[in-house]
């Protein structure tokens, strides 16, 4: 990543490039923001600004006073992330087939997951990518050691080593105690890059240890402050603009079902949801609340094409369905199934029953 492809953060970067010229890195760093203000990415052209062997400068006229040069051995291997001296570390989830697993086990799909979804990434878009349904991902022992053993180690490459460590919110005190002496201790060339978005869900212990840089929103750069979510909601959808398409596709195709209750149809479309686990369904259901919400707004004030589904028949039609009369049901309903989701309830159950609750509310509106 160079630092040309970040949105925003110019003052930041040129901060962060005369403290990496001046040789002042610290060995224990975190950088910490939401992923949505590039934290992410920037930890990213941090490193392969570090480690470039061609760092390009361009003097105080323009707006990037340096970045890296993305084109010698180091730049390319950070970009297609194959760098040996380059660790990635990031929390992992149990399931059924693995119950301790580690890092190492997973980074191969890790570094897919980055390379197909970008840098704006939040650490539930990893768990929901490698399956984890409604789990919560953990860093383990097993990764604090195997991070141990390589700091003791010689780089690959002679020169500097990195290890970043996504979502340090999910180090835990056992895995911590770990790993203390080691964010204490600087080591030759070393440097270890905690990528977080909240210290207030941190151990105290770590966040102690290491040097933080608060990024923030995305202000400079020529984003106004106001233009910044559309922004951000814009890489998200980017990101995941496959994923949206479907959930528009998904809710135009349940609402239609729903209006005709064709039994056999609307099984076979629960069935479906309910296959494609817990993460989806809790995501789908937080969709059809938005959209519920558009609707109401939209009857109630009268304004157009407030709902977008891509389906212009439907979206023209749709928004009449929800009213006063039936709002506050759909509202409870909608939320009350996505409560049971995350609680583990059953989901052909949970969907099964809203469809039916939902079908009463349109059609008594
Ligand atoms: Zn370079």
């Amino acid at each position: 990543m160079r630092f040309k492809d970040i949105v925003g953060q110019r003052v930041l970067i040129n901060q962060l490039t005369e403290v990496i010229d001046a040789g002042r890195v610290s060995h224990a760093q975190m950088m910490l923001g939401k992923m949505g203000y590039g934290t992410l990415a920037l930890a990213m052209g941090y490193v392969q600004y570090l480690m470039c062997e061609n760092r390009q400068h361009y003097g105080e006229g323009g707006e990037l006073r340096a970045d890296s040069c993305g084109e010698c051995p180091s730049c390319k291997k950070i970009e297609s992330m194959v760098h040996p001296d380059v660790h990635l570390y990031f929390p992992t989830i149990s399931t059924t087939k693995v119950e301790k697993p580690r890092c190492s086990e997973y980074r191969e799909e890790f570094v897919k997951f980055l390379q197909e979804k970008g840098m704006y990434v939040k650490v539930n878009d990893w768990y929901v990518y490698s399956g984890a349904e409604n789990k919560q991902g953990e860093y383990r022992k097993a990764d604090a050691l195997e991070l141990i053993e390589e700091v003791g180690m010689k780089s690959y490459e002679g020169r500097e080593k990195v290890f970043i460590l996504w979502g340090p919110e999910q180090i835990k005190t056992q895995v911590a105690n770990e790993l203390l002496k080691t964010l204490e201790e600087p080591y030759e060339g070393t440097l270890i890059m905690l990528v977080g978005e909240s210290d207030d869900r941190m151990l105290a212990t770590v966040r102690s240890r290491v040097q933080t840089t608060r990024v923030p929103r995305i202000m400079d750069g020529g984003l106004p402050e106001e233009a910044e979510g559309d922004y951000i909601e814009a890489q998200r959808l980017r990101n995941e603009g496959e994923e949206i398409e479907e959930m528009k596709r998904l809710f135009v195709e349940w609402m239609r079902l729903l209006f005709k209750l064709k039994m056999a149809e609307l099984g076979k479309w629960v069935e479906g949801m309910a296959r494609a686990g817990r993460e989806k369904q809790k995501q789908f259901l937080g969709y059809v609340l938005e959209n519920m919400r558009r609707c109401f707004g939209e009857t109630a004030s009268g304004t157009a094409a407030a709902l977008k589904t891509g389906d212009e028949r439907f979206d023209a039609m749709f928004p009449s369905m929800v009213t006063p009369r039936n709002v506050e049901q759909i509202y409870e309903s909608v939320s009350e199934a996505l409560f049971s989701i995350e609680r583990n309830a059953n989901p052909k159950v949970t969907l099964m029953q809203l469809s039916f609750q939902l079908s009463r509310y349109i059609k008594n509106r």
